[in-house]
């Protein structure tokens, strides 16, 4: 595998840092102990805030510029994190950027509506507009492509969560690193956990863990679509992402494992593990995570622990895709408490 023939922008601070969790590892371990837990910090990629679309936006918008384009279009869901890294790696390489947001929850205060991602894309300069719930957004999003075009602009179509072939290529880059990184400091990685929703991320994981013959599973915990229908789109991904890089058939479906018993109501709309798993992590470790993806995950990792999923003294690293700024669009969900005195 030679990732180095794609082209790449470097937008991220990479590195990511990997770190172990302690006071969690602790926190939840029983009797018996409990397994080691570490975490993949790509909340830190650093573009406006980070998250995992900025891997994937390395080899996009290398892609975009590869092939002329001078704008760039995407969707998705009102509070995207990728929305908003794509309007920030948009502002910094001088590409107009437009993002069609799609209502998927039906929240309509200003809050969801203004602040977070919202706020963010705007600030970046993006032209945002609003999609019903339900719109078939692909077809939206050609429908603007043939304006733009129709008025002089090259646009390159990114599909939401920027999860294709290319986009995915962040990801194997991020499996590269990760058991580099890991060979490092002599850690024996058993389980890699994270939060899979429009699959380029564990595709392009599982490729890239797959690739390297690490040995090391990958479960995504779903965030939308129920168990078997996720595990079809990471599957049909990751096929199209080996046979990119040139091994075609080296992933198989026993390599794609979601559990998708955690989404609650639907996408975006808050679960009490998630409200507690993201105060556990700010009270344990200090560190935010997200109410629409990584706290949905990390609660099902929480679960898991206590189902005795893992066993004591394996060594699991959650990766933390990011998405802390849409705690901001989501002030209700965690009723805290009154300001003492
Ligand atoms: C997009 C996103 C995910 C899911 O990644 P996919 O590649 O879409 O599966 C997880 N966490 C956060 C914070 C995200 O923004």
């Amino acid at each position: 595998m030679n990732l180095a023939r794609f082209p790449r922008i470097r937008l991220g601070h990479l590195p990511t840092p990997l770190e172990p969790m302690e006071n969690l590892s602790r926190h939840l371990a029983g009797p018996n102990g409990g397994p080691n837990l570490w975490i993949k910090r790509d909340d830190c990629t650093g573009l406006s805030t980070g998250g995992n679309k900025t891997r994937k936006l390395e080899y996009l918008m290398a892609d975009a510029r590869a092939q002329g384009a001078d704008t760039v279009i995407t969707q998705g869901a009102t509070q995207s994190n990728h929305a908003r890294q794509t309007a920030a790696a948009a502002a910094k390489l001088g590409f107009e950027c437009h993002i069609l947001l799609e209502d998927r929850t039906g929240y309509d205060d200003a809050a969801y509506t203004q602040s977070g991602n919202v706020l963010l894309d705007k600030l970046h300069g993006a032209t945002v507009s609003r999609r019903p719930g339900g719109a078939d957004m692909a077809a939206e999003m050609e429908t603007l492509a043939a304006e733009l075009r129709a008025k002089g602009r090259k646009p390159y179509v990114i599909p939401g969560g920027g999860s294709n072939a290319v986009g995915a290529l962040g990801y194997v880059n991020a499996a590269l690193e990760l058991v580099a990184q890991a060979a490092e400091i002599g850690l024996r990685i058993d389980h890699v956990v994270h939060a899979t929703g429009s699959a380029g991320t564990q595709a392009g994981l599982v490729a890239g863990l797959v690739a390297l013959n690490s040995g090391i599973p990958v479960l995504g915990i779903g965030v939308r679509a129920p168990r078997e229908k996720q595990e079809a789109n990471v599957f049909a991904l990751a096929e199209k992402v080996v046979a990119h890089l040139g091994l075609p058939g080296i992933v198989k479906p026993e390599h794609v494992v979601a559990n998708c018993d955690y989404v609650g109501q639907g996408y975006g709309i808050p679960t009490e593990g998630m409200v507690a798993a993201v105060k556990l992590l700010a009270e344990q470790e200090g560190i935010l995570l997200d109410p629409v993806y990584s706290g949905k995950g990390m609660a099902g990792m929480v679960d898991l622990i206590g189902k005795g999923h893992f066993k004591p003294g394996e060594n699991v690293v959650f990766l933390h895709t990011g998405g802390a700024v849409g705690l901001f669009g989501y002030p209700e969900a965690f009723a805290l408490p009154a300001e003492a005195g």
